[in-house]
């Protein structure tokens, strides 16, 4: 076979090959535009970040510490049981679970930024829930063995108010359900996952 036509049967594969690895860029692009890419630089920036200076969770106590009087006059009655005395809301007439506004959720005893509305899904259990938190380290977790059964308790490892439980039959990519109670939060709207971003920045920084 001479030069000339092993190249012109080569043209073919060429181009099939560069279809191919165009095609492959599309399918990429397309899942980076998606909301996980966000969900993910939410939380990797928060998980780079240094804790604010208040927030040191190398003792044994939580750093922010209040006295039963001050946690009532912060706290609405049915946040305080269930933030405070481990109590559970009930299903879907909670303000959070039909939420679908962007923004950021909040620990209700101590403002830190917990979930983010990009990871939050309809799970149908009537409370709202999350693929994940927007940092692992702020979210501290007990083995729960009230009611009979075993679950994994999840609290603001800030100021160890109850939040709810996380059960491994979520979404992908984690595969968790944080369900939460609506009354351990406090939500913040923003305009986009970029506005997310920069509110959670801004606790870590230290300027909240
Ligand atoms: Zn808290």
């Amino acid at each position: 076979m001479n030069p000339a036509s092993r190249l012109s049967r080569s043209i073919p594969v060429l181009l099939s090959l560069i279809a191919g690895s165009l095609l492959i860029t599309f399918v990429m692009a397309d899942n980076m535009s998606s909301s996980e890419s966000t969900d993910v630089s939410i939380s990797e920036c928060a998980s780079a970040c240094g804790l604010p200076s208040h927030v040191d969770l190398s003792g044994d106590r939580f750093p922010v510490v209040r006295t039963d009087a001050e946690w009532q006059a912060r706290l609405t009655d049915i946040q305080y049981e269930v933030a405070r005395k481990q109590g559970t809301e009930r299903p879907f007439e909670n303000p959070y679970n039909d939420n679908k506004k962007t923004g950021l959720y909040r620990c209700v005893g101590c403002d830190t930024p917990l979930f983010s509305s990009t990871t939050k899904f309809d799970s149908g259990t009537g409370w709202p829930s999350f693929s994940m938190p927007i940092d692992k380290r702020t979210l501290g977790e007990t083995r729960d063995v009230s009611y009979g059964m075993t679950r994994v308790e999840v609290h603001c490892a800030v100021c160890g108010s109850h939040q709810g439980h996380v059960f491994p039959d979520g979404p992908e990519p984690t595969g968790l359900r944080y369900c939460i109670n609506s009354a351990s939060l406090s939500f913040e709207e923003a305009e986009s996952a970029e506005a997310i971003k920069v509110l959670v920045e801004k606790w870590y920084d230290g300027a909240e």
